[in-house]
């Protein structure tokens, strides 16, 4: 399979919190591939972004880590893998809240944070900032209708 060859020459540290989707769309831009092609890089059975974020078993964990120079417990750490299942049907498909502080506008690519998609937050994980609700309901339909990457 050449599995070897699949490691990235260049990766790019993830943000504390960093969804591991944001952080493969992040890598997709640098290599200006479609984050799901970036995705599939490395496991090709993959249906989804969305789908790697919710759901990766281990070894599926042990082969994004190795792609990009990664430890396995940080990759698994950025995915909703701690979530309960009752609860991951809450988890938003995008972001619905960012904190002043931690999520500069002016950041690009901008990594998305775990707790961007957890609209029962109240407060940011980083610095304990009330979050702020952003223009969810024409950036959720822009998204179910352009991206397709969503299951
Ligand atoms: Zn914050």
């Amino acid at each position: 399979m050449g599995e070897t060859s699949r490691r990235l020459p260049v990766t790019l540290a993830p943000r504390t919190d960093e969804l591991l989707s944001s952080w493969i769309g992040r890598h997709a831009e640098f290599y200006a591939v479609p984050p799901l092609a970036m995705l599939r890089h490395c496991l090709p059975e993959a249906s989804s972004l969305r789908a790697a974020d919710l759901d990766l078993n281990e070894d599926q964990v042990f082969r994004l880590a190795r792609m990009f120079s990664a430890d396995q417990t940080m990759v698994h750490r950025m995915t909703f893998a701690n979530i309960a299942q009752s609860s991951r049907r809450l988890i938003a498909k995008e972001p619905v809240q960012s904190c002043s502080r931690c999520h500069p506008a002016k950041h690009d690519p901008r990594p998305v944070l775990r707790s961007q998609l957890f609209g029962w937050r109240i407060t940011c994980t980083l610095c304990g900032c009330l979050l702020r609700h952003s223009g969810r309901h024409d950036r959720q339909l822009l998204s179910a209708a352009t991206m397709g990457l969503l299951s």
